[in-house]
C-alpha cells in the first residue's frame, strides 16, 4: 500500500553543469520508471540541475533550508528562494548537519515546520551512532530525535513527512545495517508515529533507510516490511548506480 520513495543525497559533489548533465542522462535511463526518485544537489547546483530536469519526473530536492524566511542569515538559503528554484523536497536533520554543523533537535524542529509551511515535502533524518548502538540506545536516540523534530506537526501535516533512517555508522562506511536491524528500528519509527498520532498514520509512513545502500543491498533492504525505499549518498553520484537502485524491483 506504501508507494517505495528513492531519494539521492549528492553532499558536496558535483558543479552546476556536472549536475545538470547527470540528470539529463539519468532522465532518460529512468525513463518507463514508476518509482517516485528525488535527487539533492548542493544549493549551487540547484538552479541548473532544476532546469535539466525540466518535463521530468526526478523531483528537485534541497539538502537543508534555513531556518527563516529571509533577514540578515549570511551563508544561508530560505524556503522562499528554495521554492522559487523549483524545490519540492527539503532533506532536514542529516547526521552531517548534526554532527558536522552542531544542529539541534529543537533547530531542525524549527526547520520541520517551517519547511511544512511552505509546502515542501520534508525528509527528516533520524539514526544513532555507533557508540549509542552499543550502548543500547537506539529506541531512545531514534525516538527522541523523532519526536523533538516532530514537535508541533500535526496529523495532517504528517502526510507530507519521509522519515529517514539513517545509522550514522553505516554512512558512507560501507557498512550497512542488517536488512532485519534496519527494519525492526524502521518498525519502532512506525509504533512510535502509531502511538503518537494514529495507527492510520503510522500505516501510510514512508520510512526510508539510508547508509551505504547500493545496487546489490538495494533488493533485500527494500523486501522488509517496513522500508519503503532508500536516502542514498555515494551510490547517487553514479546515473548507473542509482539507476540500479530505482529499479531494484525490476
Ligand atoms: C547519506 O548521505 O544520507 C547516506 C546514506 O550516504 P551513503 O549512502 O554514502 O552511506
Amino acid at each position: 500500500m506504501r508507494d517505495y520513495f528513492i531519494a539521492g543525497n549528492w553532499k558536496m559533489f558535483k558543479t552546476p553543469t556536472e549536475g545538470a548533465a547527470f540528470v539529463k542522462e539519468l532522465s532518460e535511463t529512468l525513463k518507463g520508471t514508476s518509482q517516485k526518485v528525488m535527487v539533492a544537489p548542493s544549493f549551487a547546483s540547484l538552479d541548473a540541475v532544476g532546469k535539466a530536469l525540466h518535463g521530468s519526473s526526478v523531483l528537485l530536492g534541497a539538502q537543508n533550508m534555513a531556518a527563516a524566511e529571509e533577514g540578515a542569515h549570511t551563508g544561508e538559503v530560505s524556503p522562499i528562494m528554495l521554492k522559487d528554484l523549483g524545490v519540492s523536497v527539503v532533506i532536514l536533520g542529516h547526521s552531517e548537519r548534526r554532527a558536522i554543523y552542531g544542529e539541534t533537535d529543537e533547530l531542525i524542529n524549527t526547520k520541520v515546520k517551517l519547511a511544512l509551511k511552505h509546502g515542501f515535502e520534508v525528509i527528516l533524518c533520524v539514526g544513532e551512532t555507533l557508540e549509542e548502538r552499543e550502548a543500547g540506545k537506539v529506541e531512545e536516540v531514534v525516538n527522541q530525535q523523532l519526536l523533538s523534530g516532530l514537535e508541533g506537526v500535526t496529523e495532517e501535516m504528517l502526510a507530507k513527512v519521509v522519515i529517514a533512517y539513517e545509522p550514522v555508522w553505516a554512512i558512507g562506511t560501507g557498512k550497512t545495517a542488517t536488512p532485519q536491524d534496519a527494519d525492526s528500528v524502521h518498525q519502532v519509527i512506525r509504533q512510535t508515529i502509531g502511538k503518537t498520532y494514529s495507527s492510520a498514520t503510522a500505516e501510510k509512513l514512508i520510512i526510508q533507510y539510508g547508509g551505504s545502500v547500493k545496487p546489490g543491498n538495494a533488493k533485500e533492504l527494500m523486501a522488509m516490511p517496513n522500508i519503503d525505499g532508500a536516502l542514498v549518498g555515494g551510490a547517487s553520484l553514479k546515473v548507473e548506480d542509482f539507476t540500479a537502485i530505482v529499479n531494484f524491483n525490476r
